[in-house]
């Protein structure tokens, strides 16, 4: 089942000094990885994302990015454009009067690069802009310009507030005013949203809406979050967006996207018993395959482990049992080291991937939930925990075993 995951930028999937954590960039590779797609869906144009693409590593012919608040869908190397909708001229001159009129700053944004006549003070994240164009003339000479995606009026929030409740209806009703960041109110044609290019996207990716996803902070991505099947916001996100979104993930600071692509696009991670799945990797050298696990488990990702061969014992190997508070082996070696050793890994291993449960094989000394021998070697079973089990359960990981695994369904129902 392929989803699509479209995510905003700045504020969303980007932290406050505008990068990314290599945790999150492993996360999308992930859902990548899984024949899922993962969208840039921003209001910055093309070629004021390249840098991030080339740092998230979605460079290709088959990965997509959605622009101009949603007036571009090209490929994320710029090779093939899927949608495309610019501003026609008389608007664009419509909206520079307008910005006379009211005294504003704007910016127009062309295919690869802005112009502009006047840089407002308050403006600072153009500051080292190399593809910022300052032109003479002021702002009538900004009508000269064609081929226009969008129009972005700039100054503090306030004043940018006060001009937009000052406009006529017929201009509110005639174009889209978002906010993308307290000193930009952008100004897309009517017809340009990033929602519907989103979903416009999953149409031609033949992706089944229902499992089409965004996440956005801002004004600008309230189209968006509306507009998909599975609308969703960081916890930094403004009031209007949390009211509309099925689920609010962590904030941009925390890896809020790589969060929601654990929660809601990857198959869930299940730790498991190596042995389980068919690993020659018990005492005597064979395994406890079980084909009903290993069919029930095609839907989850598998992080296998043995931990006796994870502390370090050999296969074969001669068996143990819990004595007490110690593992001894049947020959009277004290394992505990070794199986102490594993369970530290497999835990380990858990906090990685983030998992929160496992199916553990049922009376194993390392293994076993709820059941383990005896100690005294003759098959004996008593209640107890392996070793591995313990730690895992003292950690908060759900534990299930091969008799049992079929509860975890229960649970998520
Ligand atoms: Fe199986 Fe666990 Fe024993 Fe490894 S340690 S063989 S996974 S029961």
């Amino acid at each position: 089942m392929k989803k699509l995951l479209a995510t905003d930028l700045d504020g969303t999937l980007l932290k406050d000094d505008k990068t990314v954590s290599i945790n999150t960039i492993n996360t999308i590779h992930e859902m990548i990885n899984e024949g899922h797609h993962f969208v840039v869906a921003t209001g910055r144009p093309f070629f004021r994302i390249t840098k991030i693409l080339k740092q998230l590593d979605i460079i290709s012919d088959k990965i997509y990015c959605i622009c101009n608040n949603g007036g571009l869908i090209i490929s994320t190397d710029g090779t093939k454009t899927l949608y495309e909708e610019k501003m026609p001229h008389e608007h664009v001159v419509e909206l520079i009067d307008l910005a006379i009129e009211h005294n504003l700053n704007l910016l127009l944004y062309k295919k690869d690069h802005i112009v502009t006549d006047h840089l407002d003070e308050n403006v600072t994240v153009f500051g080292n802009e190399p593809l910022l164009k300052i032109i003479d003339g002021g702002k009538e000479a900004l009508k000269e310009y064609q081929d226009v995606y969008k129009i972005v009026f700039n100054g503090t929030y306030e004043k940018l507030c006060d001009a937009k409740s000052k406009f006529p209806s017929e201009i509110l009703e005639k174009f889209n005013f978002v906010f993308s960041g307290y000193d930009f109110l952008d100004v897309n044609n009517k017809t340009v949203d990033k929602g519907f290019a989103v979903n416009h996207l999953a149409e031609i990716l033949n992706i089944d809406l229902n499992n089409v996803y965004a996440v956005g902070d801002e004004e600008n991505d309230l189209g968006m979050v509306k507009a998909v099947k599975n609308g969703c916001c960081v916890a930094n996100a403004k009031p209007s967006l949390k009211e509309v979104s099925k689920f609010i993930t962590l904030s941009n600071e925390e890896d809020g996207v790589a969060n929601l692509i654990n929660k809601l696009i990857l198959k869930p991670k299940i730790l498991v018993s190596a042995c389980l799945l068919g690993d020659n990797c018990k005492y005597s050298g064979g395994n406890n395959l079980n084909s009903g696990l290993v069919d029930f488990l095609k839907d989850y990702n598998i992080i296998k482990i043995c931990p006796e061969t994870f502390g370090g014992l050999p296969i074969p190997r001669v068996p143990s049992e819990i004595v007490g508070d110690k593992v001894l082996s049947k020959d009277g070696l004290d394992v505990t080291k070794e199986y102490i050793l594993g369970a530290k890994v497999s835990l380990e291993l858990a906090k990685k991937h983030h998992v929160n449960c496992a199916i553990l094989k049922q009376r194993s000394p390392s293994c076993g939930v709820g059941k383990i021998y005896d100690g005294a070697f003759n098959g004996t079973v008593i209640d107890g925990y392996g070793v591995t089990a313990t730690l895992l359960k003292n950690n908060n990981v759900d534990l299930y075993t091969e008799e049992n695994y079929l509860e975890i369904l229960k649970k998520k129902s």
